[in-house]
């Protein structure tokens, strides 16, 4: 093998020059370090333990590996991707769909739960290469005898620390069981609690385990600790705070659903367009919120950390720990959406004196002194918050009435009133669309569709709020 001169090059890895010619168009030029240090034993068919945080290009890694030794003229399952929740496996699939473009009639199914049986029976039917899945529904499957696992040579375990946490440790059981045993596991994970060791041990053969450290580089995150009397000052506290910090997204962690739903209610009663994400949602109520705090037509989202994992924003302007996360590692992660990619992030976590030996955990872990600091001046509250600039249109048609974001942009642009940068995120669900378009316009878009035409019909439309 000849040494290459840039290591960090996707071009120095023995993969099809398709993928890496398709990945500079992606504008993926260099790995990340987690994949600079798994592809090579990836792609030497090793099984693989990968743990870094967050953002840190872990799909690609795996994506790589499954697309680069894939056989498109065999008709087979050889790849199963097991996810936590719906939200991540339809990230996880779009990902995938992305990198394989350059390779012609790879077919890729997601299998989720939440998500009607009849039609994923009749894509099980039509056959796949690539199936990303969450455990539960996997194991239905499986179990019903729709789906043969016979040619599999891949097996990837994404947020493995998750989908333990959720209790899907019986289903992976049933899924590993069924999976031939010469084949390639590659298990990703942000962090690496004790119990993913006996899982790893039953399942894998001969890990290579690579780690990426978890800290951020401290240039990018701005963090500030606020001292707190007691709950009922936190969220006068995070009313000045917001108003000092205002920005487009900011994500407000609670340690309690309960918490989250109150903090939420709140700030809206003060004028804030805030959401609530949290477990007890319905999965479209979450849908509906994960859009809505996307596309920017919602500034802030108040959420717990395992509902915070299906969130699909590259980079949060700040993050503001309502109470401090009970672990440090946790208390990382959450700041760690902030400041991506180079980008400047704000970090804010309120501090009361019962909560004193977290902070002293946390400077421990961090390695470095906290300094606690009072709160801003009171600023006039109620004035001037931000407003979200966008706005979303629920239209009660999606894949399923072969509805497609073209549709819908041409409807909206049709004319002359709506120009196409006053539309914004379009997100597709079987039977539902969700558009953001400029507030200013809100209405004219309302009109356009309701009185319009899409795939010759009329679809029924409502502005969220
Ligand atoms: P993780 O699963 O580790 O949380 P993701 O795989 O979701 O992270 O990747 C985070 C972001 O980084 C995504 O927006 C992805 O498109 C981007 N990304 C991944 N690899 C690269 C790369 N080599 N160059 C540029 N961007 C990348
Ligand atoms: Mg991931």
């Amino acid at each position: 093998m000849q040494s290459p001169a840039n290591s960090s090059l996707f071009s120095s890895l023995p993969l099809n020059k398709a993928l890496v010619d398709n990945l500079a168009t992606m504008d993926y030029n260099e790995m990340t370090p987690i994949q600079a240090q798994s592809l090579p034993a990836i792609l030497a068919n090793k099984d693989v333990i990968a743990q870094g945080k967050t953002g840190s290009g872990k799909t690609a890694a795996f994506a790589l590996g499954l697309l680069n030794k894939l056989d498109v003229k065999k008709f087979r399952v050889q790849s199963l991707v097991l996810c936590p929740t719906r939200e991540l496996a339809d990230q996880v699939a779009k990902e995938i769909r992305k990198i394989a473009r350059s390779i012609h009639n790879i077919k890729v199914l997601t299998l989720c739960g939440g998500t009607p049986m009849g039609p994923q029976i009749g894509s099980l039917e039509h056959g796949a290469h690539i199936i990303v899945g969450t455990p539960g529904r996997i194991e239905d499957h499986l179990k019903k005898g729709r789906l043969n696992l016979d040619n599999l040579t891949t097996l990837v375990l994404d947020e493995a620390d998750r989908m333990l946490e959720m209790g899907f440790v019986d289903a992976l059981d049933l899924i590993f069981s069924l999976c031939p045993k010469q084949r390639q596991t590659l298990l990703f994970s942000a962090t690496f609690p004790t119990e993913i060791q006996p899982l790893t041990e039953r399942f894998m053969q001969d890990p290579v385990t690579v780690k990426v450290a978890s800290t951020h580089q401290e240039s990018t995150i701005n963090q500030h600790f606020y001292q707190v009397n007691d709950n009922s000052e936190r969220l006068f506290a995070v009313r000045l705070l917001l108003q000092q910090f205002q920005r487009e997204s900011t994500v407000i962690f609670c340690n309690t659903k309960l918490e989250c739903q109150e903090v939420a209610d709140q700030l809206n009663n003060f004028g804030f367009s805030a959401l609530a994400l949290h477990g007890d949602l319905e999965q479209k109520d979450r849908d509906q919120t994960l859009v809505r705090f996307a596309n920017k037509s919602a500034a802030i989202l108040v959420a717990t950390d395992v509902a915070a994992r299906g969130l699909d924003v590259d980079a949060l302007d700040a993050v503001i720990n309502y109470h401090i996360a009970h672990d440090p590692e946790i208390h990382v992660h959450r700041i760690g959406r902030t400041g991506r990619a180079g980008a400047t992030g704000v970090a804010l976590s309120l501090i009361s004196s019962k909560e004193a030996h977290k902070v002293i955990r946390l400077e421990e872990y961090l390695g470095q002194d906290i300094n606690v600091e009072d709160l801003p001046d009171e600023i006039v509250l109620n004035h001037d918050i931000v407003k979200p600039s966008m706005v979303t249109l629920q239209i009660d048609g999606g894949k399923k009435q072969k509805l497609r974001p073209g549709d819908i942009l041409g409807a909206l642009t049709a004319g002359k009133n709506i120009s196409g940068d006053q539309v914004g995120k379009i997100q597709m669900f079987p039977i539902r669309a969700y558009v953001a378009v400029h507030h200013k316009v809100a209405n004219i878009a309302l009109n356009k569709i309701m009185d319009g035409k899409m795939k010759g019909r009329n679809f029924r439309v409502r502005k969220l709020s």
